[in-house]
């Protein structure tokens, strides 16, 4: 529950009494799905979404975006907040996968988790932006918050920025669009 930004906790009032248990998880809309709510659901969150996905219109104009993170969880979360954000998305599971796919894809951006099993994100980042056909591609660091160390080595090995675990939705959409600036035709903003 918070990994994806909400809480859960239980209620009981002992032996064969039973238990409640109680979560919450933060809703994330598309941009369809907000205007069909007809704004009854409103939130800084699903407006910057919808307007997010406004700019990003257009299936082919999309920006595609390589997500590279081992933990399965937290791939669903990163993938469906850059979809229901106007995103296309590319994943890798190691950092290995992240350097095969990037020989026939080249991506907008690369979201890269540092710890990885075996090659991890830093040494891989490295990697991509010692290489002419891929380091031009911007490069943002998932970082715990436990790892400070992380955010000094990211921007060392080349990251273009670094965004916190646990991730703040607000947090992630603003950096993303501060970094994609989006391209062809249909630009509005
Ligand atoms: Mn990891």
């Amino acid at each position: 529950m918070e990994l994806h930004g909400g809480h859960i906790s239980v209620e009981s009032e002992g032996d064969t009494k039973g238990s409640v248990f109680t979560f919450a998880i933060p809703l994330v809309l598309t941009c369809d799905e907000y205007r069909e709510s007809g704004s009854i659901i409103s939130g800084p969150e699903s407006a910057t979404q919808c307007s997010h996905a406004n700019i990003l219109s257009g299936e082919s104009n999309r920006p595609r975006i390589l997500v590279v993170e081992d933990n399965s969880a937290n791939m669903k979360l990163i993938t469906n907040l850059l979809e229901a954000g106007g995103y296309s998305t590319l994943q890798a599971f190691s950092a290995e996968e992240a350097i095969n796919i990037l020989k026939t894809q080249t991506p907008d951006l690369i979201l890269m988790d540092i710890s990885l099993p075996g090659t991890d994100g830093l040494k891989a980042t490295k990697v991509i932006k010692s290489n002419p056909d891929t380091s031009h591609v911007t490069v943002v660091a998932l970082t715990a918050h436990s790892m400070k160390d992380d955010e000094s080595r990211a921007k060392e090995v080349g990251c273009d920025a670094y965004i916190l675990k646990p991730i703040d939705t607000r947090i992630f959409y603003s950096t993303l669009s501060g970094l994609i600036k989006s391209e062809g035709s249909g630009a509005v903003a």
